[in-house]
């Protein structure tokens, strides 16, 4: 099993684990190192160091920020950043605004369609914090009601871009979610490539895209992803000269098919981006 993820959330985001409890988790999954990548959020990182203090784990400061590429929602996740750097703090500021603004949309939106009430549920869920709401929260409020039988359900009926209760998000561009992370000294890694239902040819044009605008990696192998989008993931990455990142995306007991440091391992032709990120592997 890889002793390496570099994907994952707390409650500080959409994940239902706070850092501490991720902390044990990955400890008793024998991680050597776990980079906390909460949804436009550092919030939990100081936990989550404070949690690893004098164990075997070392936490890597991440995050996974929304963007937009050619009207694409995608996810960039920033490895190895500043916390403290003023840009990305700005940044993500703006971004938790945004979050908090749609949140309370969703849920009229859902009003309308005769799910009342969501917002007291989403803020139940989201640990109080407005800016932390997030459509698996909601996913997971439709599923607790019985509105849908499982969570893919809620996103394709309801909460998926076109949908009822979808609303438009003025997340950042990709160039500016890039420069975020590289002005807070991170390393900036295209997330999850295969899961934005791209053709073949779009999905080169956004990683040559990614590439230009300094972006340095991308996810290879990581949870669920079959054998054959690996490896092509892997092919990609060789071919772009991008840097390969892998992790579980693990989010808590609310999505039960994600483990954490569960991935296949990397293929051999890639350039492990821990090579990036001072991290000596005996
Ligand atoms: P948000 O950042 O609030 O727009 O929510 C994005 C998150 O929702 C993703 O990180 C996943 O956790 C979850 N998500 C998005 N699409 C789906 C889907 N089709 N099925 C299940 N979960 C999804
Ligand atoms: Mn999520
Ligand atoms: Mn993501
Ligand atoms: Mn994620």
């Amino acid at each position: 099993m890889p002793s390496i993820d570099l994907h994952c959330h707390s409650f500080f985001s959409d994940g239902t684990q706070s850092p501490s409890q991720l902390v044990q988790q990955a400890l008793a999954a024998q991680l050597q190192y776990l980079a906390l990548t909460d949804h436009d959020s550092i919030n939990g990182l100081a936990e989550a160091h404070q949690a690893a203090q004098g164990t075997s784990l070392t936490i890597i400061n991440g995050v996974e920020i929304s963007a937009v590429w050619q009207k694409q929602l995608i996810h960039i996740v920033g490895l190895g950043i500043d916390p403290q750097n003023t840009n990305l703090l700005a940044g993500l500021a703006e971004q938790a605004q945004a979050r908090a603004k749609r949140g309370k949309l969703i849920a009229e939106k859902l009003a309308q369609l005769g799910i009342k009430d969501t917002w007291p549920e989403m803020l139940a869920l989201a640990e109080g914090d407005e800016n932390r709401v997030g459509r698996a929260h909601f996913a997971q409020c439709l599923l607790n009601r019985g509105i849908v039988n499982n969570l893919q359900k809620a996103f394709d009926k309801y909460l998926a871009t076109g949908k009822p209760a979808a609303v438009p998000m003025p997340w950042t561009d990709m160039l500016t979610a890039i420069a975020w992370i590289q002005q807070a000294g991170g390393v900036a890694v295209l997330a999850h490539p295969a899961r934005y239902n791209l053709s073949q040819t779009k999905l080169r044009a956004l990683l040559a895209d990614f590439k230009q605008a300094g972006g340095q990696a991308m996810e290879v192998n990581t949870a669920n992803e079959k054998v054959n989008i690996i490896n092509n993931l892997a092919a990609l990455s060789q071919r772009f000269e991008l840097y390969a990142s892998q992790g579980s995306d693990y989010h808590g007991t609310t999505m039960p098919w994600l483990k954490l440091g569960h991935f296949a391992q990397q293929p051999s032709i890639c350039m492990p981006v821990w090579q990036l990120l001072n991290i000596n592997l005996n």
